[in-house]
């Protein structure tokens, strides 16, 4: 029978786990699989962990690697899909935006031969008029400064075949924007529509910062084009001042040569706004090369209920590198 791994990165969502488990069981029983549901700890400071180990003991599909801190979504994901073991590996969230009972239809094209199941979030239920704009506008910027095609309204709600999942697992980029690997990647991708509902509890896990954060990997890490037209902005500002300098110098012919100070301050200010903006882009790149160049792990891990035995000998805290399955 084939197994299916359903990984779910969490940071504080007691309030939906035990909702979401069950969900989860509903629309995977009546299937002819076997099946494991992985939830990722993102070091939660609420009663997640506790919640989660109290499950664990009771449903033998359950498992869940707690992170030793919480390292961002995208990095609990990796470490999902690193050690999720499937024939197929399902990612989603974990507070009901992405349905449980889409997975049949996942499954579905899964078998009729897709090796990623993509799915798009047409639209979200109870999310403001602006971060529906936002996202829109993101996206089509997006796809004009990217190589590779990204879905608008691409989510980290997919099914991924084990094939699939060994070739993401080769990218090992800090600044990492899966959705943007995955279109990367090639293989059969099918695409499939869904509306997603509000949250069940609580609020949205991703603060102003991480989202930014979240946004400019996706430009940055899969785009030079900022860094192109940053050279395209230097040539224009310096072809405009060459003009600038024609004018005083005609000024200075005709004995025009008036004090000028504000056309100079307005000069100064304007040029000196567009190298510091510059410099800017520049420095988001040196950035993103100073971390990939220390090579850090993309996560650690703390806890794994599959591997009991670590929470003795090693004071319940083991870390990436010593980490069986560790890549
Ligand atoms: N999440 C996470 N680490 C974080 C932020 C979020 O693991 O640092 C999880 C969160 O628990 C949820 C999923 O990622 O299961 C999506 O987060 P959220 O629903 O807050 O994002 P939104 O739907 O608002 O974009
Ligand atoms: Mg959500």
């Amino acid at each position: 029978m084939k197994f299916i791994s359903i990984v779910v990165p969490v940071y504080n969502e007691a309030d939906n786990l035990l909702h979401f488990s069950s969900a989860i069981h509903q629309a995977m029983a009546p299937l002819p699989y076997q099946y494991q549901l992985l939830f990722i700890n993102d070091g939660s400071t609420d009663n997640s962990l506790s919640l989660l180990q109290q499950l664990q003991a009771k449903d033998e599909h359950i498992h869940y690697i707690s992170l030793s801190r919480n390292f961002g979504h995208q990095a609990a994901l990796t470490c999902g899909l690193d050690q999720a073991d499937g024939d197929a590996i399902i990612t989603m969230d974990g507070d009901m935006q992405h349905p449980p009972a889409l997975l049949p239809r996942l499954l579905h094209e899964w078998e009729h031969g897709a090796d990623i199941v993509q799915t798009i979030r047409e639209s979200t239920e109870g999310v403001s008029v602006f971060k529906q704009l936002t996202s829109r506008f993101y996206y089509r910027l997006l796809n004009v400064l990217s190589d590779v095609p990204i879905q608008p309204g691409g989510s980290d709600f997919r099914l991924m075949d084990r094939r699939a999942v060994e070739a993401l697992k080769h990218y090992r980029e800090q600044a990492r924007f899966i959705r943007g690997i995955v279109g990367s990647l090639g293989f059969r991708q099918v695409k499939i529509n869904f509306t997603a509902p509000p949250r069940f509890a609580g609020t949205s896990k991703f603060s102003l910062h991480k989202m930014i954060t979240f946004a400019l990997n996706g430009i940055l890490a899969n785009s030079i084009i900022p860094l192109r037209l940053s050279f395209y902005g230097g040539c224009l500002s310096a072809c405009i001042s060459l003009l600038l300098l024609a004018h005083v110098f005609v000024a200075y012919w005709l004995d025009d040569a008036v004090p000028g100070w504000a056309t100079i301050m307005v000069c100064l200010s304007f040029f000196g706004g567009i190298q510091l903006m510059m410099l800017g882009i520049v420095g988001e790149y040196i950035g993103r090369i100073f971390a990939e160049v220390k090579g850090r792990p993309l996560y650690l891990i703390g806890q794994d209920s599959r591997i009991q035995h670590a929470n003795t000998n090693q004071g319940g805290i083991m870390h990436e590198a010593d980490h069986p399955e560790c890549r």
